[in-house]
């Protein structure tokens, strides 16, 4: 079937869905408003593969925000679920898959002794902070600017793409008591983090960072970064939490840590090793998450906490996941990264193609982004008229610029050869868009 870009069906949906749900969606990127049109509603998924309501097919390079690693609706995956589904949804007492669960985070992740298991990256976020805080017996959390960690209140402070997307500097409804312990700083900038230890002493609970931001687009940490934040947290008295929602179990076997190495005290986990399905997870050090209940005194609980069948897709998901896997989703990654500097550089476009491992995304400018301020310098206009090209020729790309983009080890020849196809109208659109 040719490309069209009219969605009547989707539209159709959205008119209904924007009726009983605030803007049409329950997760605001969802809504296309960084880029305009109608958001498509999706019906199916297979492989490299999304379907949506008006039975047109696209390359997905979304993945579900990062879980879909081997692609959608796996077969092996699928049959898991299968099984586990017909065994009951959900008994609120523990079960032998979320000690599975457990057993493989902790086999694959040398830092990480003990797991707690959570149903969303922002309940694995906002729980390791009071963690953090519980053990620390201190209230102050540094943050960076363009990290995103959830919706935590205490978190929401200068977040990222969401945040970046539609403009909000703040968001009303965080009070002033619940961000006023939160210090934000520039990413990539370890004075900015000694002076902050100097000025607060004995006060600074944490430091959290995703352990490679992709939530401004994919801003890597410049050598040593990490080593140093983990420094000065040492030196401090306070916990490195590394968010490897986003990078663990994709960018390698043992998340961003397996590639540089640095041991955090904390780290939390989602996307990926949920298969699909709500699961997340936060753990680190034995001797800190014994403060947690019912062994310590930091309260943290969840009904369907260790869902069977979230469980059962996590594991599946990522028993899949072994050194072949991750080698063939790193070089459909650089394959993809190439063709698409390829089509720009052919149309005189300024842009850098950002990598972390096999994520990555596409700053336009030619200057190095090594922050959110210098990300948000990119020509961001480029982005609307590229992806709307992209999407009008059966690509879907994350709706903002500011989004990492994500592979599958599904994407194999002919998925890049459609992206492929579709990459010189979309570079020329972007060459010829105007702010
Ligand atoms: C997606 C994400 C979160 C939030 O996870 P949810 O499951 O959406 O709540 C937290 N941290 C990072 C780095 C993320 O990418």
């Amino acid at each position: 079937m040719p490309y069209s870009y009219e969605a009547p069906v989707s539209q159709t949906l959205f008119d209904r869905a924007s009726l009983v749900t605030p803007g049409g969606v329950n997760s605001p990127v969802r809504a296309f408003r960084a880029v305009g049109g109608t958001p498509r509603f999706m019906v199916s998924g297979t492989g490299p593969y999304l379907t949506d309501a008006d039975g047109r097919e696209y390359v997905d390079l979304v993945c579900s925000w990062g879980p879909m690693i081997l692609g959608h609706s796996h077969p092996e995956v699928i049959a898991a679920v299968q099984e586990a589904v017909a065994r009951g949804t959900s008994f609120g007492t523990p079960g032998e898959g979320e000690v599975a669960l457990a057993e493989e985070i902790v086999a694959r992740i040398e830092p990480v002794e003990q797991v707690r298991l959570v149903s969303s990256g922002t309940e694995a976020t906002m729980s390791a902070i009071r963690l953090a805080r519980g053990f620390t017996g201190r209230a102050k959390v540094v943050k960076f600017a363009g990290c995103y960690h959830g919706h935590v209140d205490a978190l929401l402070a200068a977040a990222g793409s969401g945040v970046a997307t539609f403009g909000l500097p703040d968001t009303p409804g965080v009070t002033g008591a619940q961000a006023g312990d939160t210090i934000v700083l520039p990413y990539n900038d370890l004075e900015a983090v000694r002076a902050a230890f100097a000025a607060h002493p004995g006060e600074i609970a944490c430091v959290i960072t995703e352990a490679s931001p992709g939530n401004m687009g994919v801003v890597p940490p410049l050598d040593g970064f990490n080593a140093g934040l983990k420094e000065l947290c040492a030196e401090g008295g306070a916990l490195y939490i590394s968010d490897e929602v986003m990078t663990g179990f994709r960018t390698s076997r043992a998340g961003w840590f397996g590639i540089d190495g640095v041991r955090p005290d904390l780290m939390t986990f989602g996307k990926v090793m949920g298969g699909g399905f709500p699961a997340a997870a936060f753990g680190g050090r034995a001797d800190v998450m014994a403060h947690l209940a019912p062994v310590g005194p930091v309260y943290q609980a969840g009904t369907l906490s260790g869902n069977p069948i979230a469980t059962a897709a996590g594991l599946a998901q990522l028993r899949l996941l072994d050194d072949a896997a991750y080698a063939k989703v790193d070089a459909v990654s650089a394959e993809i990264r190439s063709l698409v500097s390829e089509a720009f550089t052919e149309e005189g476009v300024a842009h850098t193609v950002s990598a972390a491992s096999n994520m990555f995304s596409v700053f336009f400018t030619d200057q190095p982004v090594r922050n959110y301020e210098d990300a948000k310098k990119q020509e961001a206009f480029r982005f609307t008229a590229f992806f709307h090209s992209m999407l009008s020729q059966g690509v879907y790309l994350p709706p903002s610029a500011f989004e990492s983009w994500f592979v599958s080890t599904a994407h194999d020849t002919q998925a890049v050869e459609r992206i492929a196809a579709a990459l010189p109208a979309a570079a020329r659109a972007a060459s010829e868009a105007t702010a």
